[in-house]
């Protein structure tokens, strides 16, 4: 009883990626008055290394944000049967570790997602269960780097507004930063 039961579950639950229409995508920074004055800024911008490796979230036309939410959402959680479930509902498992961490020379704050999306880097306890690498990071902490794009942390979107100030002074204090 207790099986099917689990086993109906599963057939009903949907895959954790989607089709996207990729056409046009990344696009919009090309061209543009703005962006020839501070191209160079804004591809830094974009490539934030401080924030860890950007992952290409649209691979083959397939969008992984639900396999992200569905992660989040089992934090907590033990991981063999997060993983069991995950791995049941994708057509690789590769993406599952652009968030989780295999090591922990991997755990990192917040993990980049194309352009704009950004999500806490994940982990596996000591008790296997699935954790957040750094819990106190808030979404009213996080700025976004340039007005063309929504930014999103763990799927909400940022609460702050992008400011040019604060850009001009981020940029300096990178330049800073790479002198050093
Ligand atoms: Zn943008």
């Amino acid at each position: 009883m207790r099986k099917s039961n689990v086993r109906n579950r599963k057939f009903q639950k949907k895959p954790l990626y989607r089709k996207v229409n990729t056409l046009a995508r990344g696009v919009h920074h090309r061209g543009g008055k703005e962006y020839k004055t501070t191209r160079h800024s804004r591809n830094a911008r974009h490539n934030q290394t401080s924030l860890g490796p950007m992952h290409n979230k649209h691979r083959n036309g397939l969008d992984y944000t639900p396999l992200f939410m569905f992660l989040l959402s089992r934090v907590g959680e033990d991981w063999t049967e997060t993983y069991r479930e995950a791995a049941a509902r994708l057509d690789r498992l590769d993406p599952i570790f652009w968030l989780v961490a295999h090591n922990e020379e991997e755990k990192q704050s917040l993990v980049g997602m194309g352009e704009s999306s950004y999500y806490s880097g994940l982990y596996v306890d000591e008790n296997n269960r699935l954790a957040i690498v750094d819990p106190t990071i808030r979404l009213e902490d996080l700025h976004p780097w340039c007005s063309c794009c929504t930014h999103t942390f763990n799927g909400r979107r940022f609460v702050n507004k992008y400011s040019w100030e604060r850009h001009l002074e981020q940029n300096r204090r990178d330049e800073q930063d790479r002198l050093e």
